[in-house]
């Protein structure tokens, strides 16, 4: 006899927990079923409390822009412990030729910074540049290269993508990683005439002139405490360590078999695990579904967080931290400076970095050894930022499957997911490879989830 729910979610990341959180507020808490492959809740979303250092190992924090997330938040009754980043973390540097450059908003950016003059003066030609006017995808490279020229696009726009979704410029679609972007030029015929158009309804003092909008944020703690609480709202409903390996049609609406062999059945399911374990749960229900799901691909990254005595580190870490274009010969895609962006996450004296490593660029780096990766860090990272000793602590974090890639046909794959969900009603996919990769976007996933089908 299998036990029956209203709604049953696969995967217990940050998407599952929140689409668990409305389903329950919708049908009750004995109607659903949340089922994770894990011991722990949290997907990606883990943090390891080591000795005085809060170690994020996937994201370190969400922007306070999108009033979903802030709204879950708050449901959870977690509003007074959120933690807003230093105001120093405007401050974003690009490593170029041997140095660390800030990013800085016109008119400062007319007289300085990582470009060199004739790569300004192109940027700023940006106004005269024709609007493209075709129905072929382009590649978020090859769109910022003809807006703004090769050298920000290699310099400024690359490394930004390798920070968002570890991720090459060139294999990216514009269109599906930044519709916004795609948008501006779209709607208003360039970038510099959309942002003067957005200027007027801006309100004074939102976001930073030179990061994205909103305000880097987290929790005491880090981002576990966020899926502590949501474990402990989910109560019961919550089910660890149990992988689920299909999902099938019968009478009674959807089966979903476990590995460990118990069976469940579901009016509706919410699939909130990455696509490529998705793909061989609906096999054989949907053979285009599968397909379309297993199509998405994936990067890798390494994670790696150090400590250091403070005084063993030259540079004042004021600041986000940094990018390096790969133009630079660096191995590292670049690093942020936790301690300064939340202070309290290492010990008195010391200082915490987290250096990433990998991506669709450097697909060997998440096998290489702790060591090796320490001695990239000692190559790359101890020259730009004067450190002068090893870390007193380090923690090396794989992600052998990290983020989605949305490549060239991803929208055509994503209109196949839903058609998908269209032929097998009851059925919806939601995360962070259809519509956007961030914390944010998860949440708008997962609430699409529900609210299109309760
Ligand atoms: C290194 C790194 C840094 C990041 N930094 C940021 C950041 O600073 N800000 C930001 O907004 N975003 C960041 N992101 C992106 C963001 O963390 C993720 O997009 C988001 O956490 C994904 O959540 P998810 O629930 O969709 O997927 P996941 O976190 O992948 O969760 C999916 C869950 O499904 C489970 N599962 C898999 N197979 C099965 C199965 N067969 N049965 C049951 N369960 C299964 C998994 O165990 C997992 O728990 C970062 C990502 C990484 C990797």
């Amino acid at each position: 006899m299998s036990e029956h729910y209203k709604t049953l979610i696969v995967g217990g990341g940050i998407t599952g927990c929140c689409a668990a959180y409305y389903a329950m507020k919708q049908e009750g808490v004995e109607h659903i079923r949340l089922l994770e492959c894990g011991d722990t809740l949290g997907g990606t979303a883990q943090t390891e409390h080591i000795d005085g250092v809060t170690c994020e190992k996937g994201p370190n924090g969400f922007l306070d822009k999108e009033p979903k997330t802030l709204q879950w938040v708050e449901d959870l009754g977690l509003g007074e412990r959120l933690v807003r980043a230093n105001p120093l973390a405007a401050r974003r540097f690009i490593f170029r030729n041997g140095t660390l450059h800030e990013l800085k908003p016109p008119p400062a950016f007319l007289f300085g910074g990582p470009l060199s003059l004739q790569g300004r003066l192109r940027l700023c030609a940006e106004p005269l540049i024709p609007q493209r006017v075709s129905p072929e995808e382009e590649s978020i490279w090859d769109f910022a290269a003809r807006r703004i020229g090769a050298e920000a696009a290699d310099t400024l726009v690359a490394p930004m993508v390798s920070g968002i979704y570890g991720g090459d410029a060139r294999q990216l679609d514009l269109a599906s990683c930044f519709p916004k972007m795609a948008a501006m030029e779209a709607e208003h015929g360039g970038l510099f005439k959309a942002m003067r158009a957005k200027a007027k309804d801006k309100p004074a003092g939102k976001g930073t002139a030179m990061g994205p909008g909103g305000t880097l944020t987290s929790f005491e703690g880090g981002m576990a405490t966020l899926m502590t609480r949501a474990g402990e709202v989910l109560g019961d409903s919550v089910r660890l360590n149990t992988p689920v390996t299909q999902i099938s049609k019968d009478d009674s609406g959807y089966r979903i078999n476990t590995a460990d062999g118990t069976p469940f059945t579901a009016d509706r399911v919410i699939v909130a695990a990455p696509t490529h374990a998705a793909c061989g749960m609906v096999r054989e229900l949907d053979g285009p579904l599968a397909s379309a799901l297993e199509a998405i691909p994936y990067t890798s990254m390494a994670v790696v967080c150090t400590t250091y005595k403070r005084a063993d580190v030259g540079h004042d870490l004021n600041g986000f931290g940094f990018l390096v274009p790969r133009t630079q010969n660096k191995r590292i895609l670049g690093c942020i400076w936790t301690s300064t962006l939340f202070p309290g996450r290492a010990p008195e004296g010391q200082v915490l970095l987290r250096t990433m490593i990998g991506g669709a660029t450097d697909p060997g780096a998440v096998d290489a050894s702790d060591e090796d990766l320490l001695q990239t860090l000692r190559d790359d990272l101890f020259p730009i930022l004067a450190i002068k000793a090893d870390p007193v602590m380090h923690r090396v974090y794989r992600w052998g499957k990290a983020i989605p890639q949305y490549t060239f046909g991803h929208q055509d794959r994503v209109a196949a997911v839903e058609a998908g969900e269209k032929r097998n009603p009851g059925l919806h996919f939601a995360g962070n490879a259809y519509r956007g990769v961030g914390l944010n976007d998860c949440v708008v996933s997962a609430l699409r989830a529900v609210e299109t089908s309760g």
